[in-house]
Order: C-alpha cells, then sequence, then structure tokens
C-alpha cells in the first residue's frame, strides 16, 4: 500500500516490473498493444475513480492527493486534461463499455 492505494509488488521503491521503464509496457509494445500486459491501474493513470464510481484525474492538492509526482501537478502542462489525457480517457470509456473486462 502507498498512501492508502494498493501497489503492485514493490523492491527498493520501484515496482517489480520497473526496468529503465515498465517492462510489461515494452514487451507489450514488442508484440504490436503497449497495454497488453499493463494493469488497467497503469494504463488509466493518472484517472482514478471517485467513491461515486466516476472518473476524475488525480492532480496535487485534490482529493488528498498524497502522491508528490511532477505529472500530478496541473501547473507543469498548458495542455487541459481532455488534450493530454485523450488516450487514458479513451481507455477508461473501453472499460466503463466491459471492452476490457478480462483484467478484472
Ligand atoms: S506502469 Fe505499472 S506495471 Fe509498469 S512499472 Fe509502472 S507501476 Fe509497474
Amino acid at each position: 500500500m502507498k498512501g492508502g492505494r494498493s501497489t503492485l509488488a514493490v523492491v527498493e521503491r520501484y515496482c517489480v516490473f520497473y526496468a529503465d521503464g515498465c517492462v510489461l509496457h515494452m514487451i507489450g509494445a514488442a508484440e504490436g498493444d503497449k497495454n497488453m500486459y499493463k494493469p488497467c491501474t497503469c494504463i488509466t493513470f493518472p484517472l482514478d475513480r471517485s467513491c461515486h464510481n466516476t472518473w476524475y484525474v488525480r492532480q496535487k492538492g485534490y482529493k488528498y492527493e498524497n502522491w508528490d509526482l511532477p505529472c500530478l501537478d496541473p501547473s507543469a502542462s498548458h495542455h487541459s486534461p481532455a488534450e493530454s489525457l485523450a488516450e487514458e480517457i479513451s481507455f477508461a470509456t473501453y472499460f466503463d463499455l466491459g471492452l476490457e473486462d478480462w483484467r478484472k
């Protein structure tokens, strides 16, 4: 657990699948789909579900966010979330439609 959230197994502060990038991402990309082996949470990050089961963008200072990552700082980008997170939003939509249920 980190900040009250479940994580994958961690070794020396890093996800066990991290080795100069996400190994699951790299293997999937080499096979034609970068998301093929990644957990849903990794694909949709920084989108998350609220307690009302609606999606929102995790960001510093919102909903008790306690991860201190530059990518969660809204001032770090001049693009709207709709632009910069188009791929993640698209995946979340597929997930809500049940098209990614095999990942559960
Ligand atoms: S994207 Fe997910 S699986 Fe890949 S290294 Fe990061 S936390 Fe691990």
